[in-house]
């Protein structure tokens, strides 16, 4: 387990657009100052949906017998995420922290065994009233994370800028959810604060009205917390749950279209959870 003199903080940046990724690096760079004691795991579905349209293969979406909508990720799905997640957004933010400064260091779940997950060989899908069972889909969940490795780069002052892929149980390379990857990293980090970067204020009590930010949000709420979230946003109330319940003090849901969006969600703006 890593030293805990100095807490560390987990970031994680959202996929979708909108967000001020300038920003949020030279933030990151003002706030690491050695020793470096930060993480950072992004998404990148919006790149990785451009990169399939453009190629031929748009995202293919299922309901599940409960009506739960998903992305299939088939073969082809899961490649073509790789080049956009772990190829084009790891390497561009790696990048950009660079340019500013930080040692950052990229990469995946699969490196090192970073990220261990369990997959569903077969999942079942309903269309035009009939069940369908899906036998090539790579989505998988995380269960353990490699917290040595992590302590290996923290201490040697790297910041780690992991993309949302893992190694299945079965061996093979798995999208995950980025949230809720990031809310496993936390735990497994023993991280102090955990900061989830979208682009809205927070978690809106009636979205998409931004007047009706919830800027403290106690755990116990959190199951009432969900009636609010729509779509992605119930994803990132798990991450929070998840991330308490494995020892993190405190997550914020924060926007990441401002300028200073780590300082600022420090410093209250957004929805502190804890
Ligand atoms: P990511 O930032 O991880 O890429 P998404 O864009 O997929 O995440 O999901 C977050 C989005 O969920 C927000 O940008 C917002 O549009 C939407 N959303 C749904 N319900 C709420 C809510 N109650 N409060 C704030 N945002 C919400």
């Amino acid at each position: 387990m890593s030293d805990k003199k100095q807490p560390i903080l987990v970031v994680k940046l959202g996929g979708a657009e909108g967000l001020d990724i300038e920003g949020a690096c030279s933030d990151l760079a003002a706030l690491a100052q050695p020793p470096v004691r930060m993480v950072v795991v992004h998404g990148g579905s919006a790149d990785a949906t451009a990169l399939g349209e453009a190629l031929g293969h748009p995202p293919r979406m299922l309901t599940s017998p409960s009506g739960f909508v998903w992305r299939h990720t088939d073969r082809a799905a899961l490649e073509i995420f790789t080049m956009a997640v772990n190829g084009k957004r790891n390497t561009l933010l790696v990048e950009r922290l660079q340019a500013h400064g930080v040692n950052a260091l990229g990469l995946s779940g699969l490196d090192g065994r970073l990220m261990i997950a369990s997959h569903k060989t077969a999942v079942q899908s309903v269309e035009g009233g009939k069940r369908r069972v899906i036998r090539d889909d790579f989505t998988g969940r995380v269960e353990r994370v490699n917290d040595g490795l992590l302590s290996l780069l923290l201490e040697a002052d790297y910041l780690p800028v992991i993309a949302p892929l893992a190694l299945s149980t079965d061996g093979f390379a798995v999208n995950v959810d980025a949230d809720r990857a990031a809310a496993k990293v936390a735990s497994a980090l023993e991280a102090d604060t955990l900061v989830l970067l979208t682009a809205a204020p927070g978690l809106l009590r009636a979205f998409p009205d931004e007047d009706t930010l919830i800027a403290d949000l106690p755990r116990g709420r959190l199951d009432a917390a969900m009636d609010f979230a729509q779509g992605r946003m119930k994803k990132k109330i798990l991450g929070a749950r998840e991330a308490l319940a494995g020892g993190v003090r405190r997550v914020i849901i924060a926007d990441g279209r401002r300028p200073r969006p780590i300082s600022d969600a420090l410093a209250g703006m957004g929805t502190t959870i804890q």
